[in-house]
């Protein structure tokens, strides 16, 4: 899995994001993805994570106050780890602070692992790649699109400079779909009330691309309906054949899959 924080679903165009647009256009892509309210990215990974809207987990701001509700949550890795499937976590150069709560989480979440590696993206999809990991989860956190915005506003001259150095880095692990799932998508988009920010309740910093590819995805395929962030992760288990806690709060993505769909297992 692949996560683009901050990356807009208008920015993937074959000028700008030409891998990842190849990759949609041979795959399948939603049309109509949105993340979870707050469009933030701590309560968006937060959601990936559990499986359940920020309104279920609470976490919103970064910190450990997330560490009690845990217990009383089913998180995605925790779920992949008594199956016996690890799942490994690789991100940008953090800070020491920002490292020790991110190790701190994720290990309670039942992550296997956290390797930090690189500024850019294309240096984080080389450490991605270079994990060999052949089994269960590796998520691969780019940042550089949402640095970018911040800083210069959401699809500025230098935000599509960070949307090429993504699709870049997307490219390099586009390999990844020859013989696993590989799932593209962003936490929130951006610039939907303020050209700086993305926090605010607004459909342009709700909407998210996502796109699904490998061997048993449905091909040349467009998800038209309405796909939430919250279907990641049970969509995971469902791939792996593991049950789905029914506290999850989104659904499948059966449709996006080439046996669902021959099944007719709706989606
Ligand atoms: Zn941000």
């Amino acid at each position: 899995m692949v996560l683009a924080d901050g990356l807009r679903p208008d920015a993937v165009t074959r000028t700008h994001m030409p891998s990842l647009d190849a990759l949609a256009r041979a795959y399948t892509q939603a049309l109509r993805a949105t993340t979870v309210r707050p469009s933030r990215t701590v309560a968006a990974l937060a959601s990936l994570a559990t499986g359940v809207a920020p309104a279920s987990h609470g976490l919103i701001e970064p910190g450990l106050g997330f560490l009690t509700k845990l217990t009383r949550l089913r998180p995605l890795a925790r779920e992949l780890n008594r199956a016996g499937l690890p799942s490994r976590i690789v991100a940008s150069d953090l800070l020491f602070s920002e490292r020790a709560v991110v190790r701190v989480l994720a290990a309670a979440a039942g992550v296997t692992g956290v390797t930090s590696a690189g500024r850019r993206a294309r240096e984080v999809a080389g450490a991605a790649l270079a994990v060999h990991q052949t089994d269960g989860v590796l998520f691969v956190y780019l940042n550089d699109a949402d640095l970018a915005g911040h800083l210069h506003g959401w699809m500025s001259p230098q935000y599509l400079e960070a949307a090429a150095e993504l699709d870049a880095a997307i490219g390099a692990l586009a390999v990844l779909a020859d013989d696993s799932l590989l799932i593209v998508l962003a936490d929130h988009g951006g610039g939907g009330v303020t050209s700086h920010d993305h926090a605010e309740p607004h459909l342009v910093n709700d909407r998210i691309p996502l796109v699904l590819a490998g061997p048993d995805v449905t091909r040349r395929h467009q998800l038209t309906g309405k796909v939430s962030l919250l279907d990641i992760p049970p969509t995971l288990l469902w791939w792996f054949g593991l049950e789905i806690p029914v506290a999850y709060e989104g659904r499948p993505l059966a449709q996006a899959f080439r046996t669902a769909a021959l099944a007719g297992v709706a989606g």
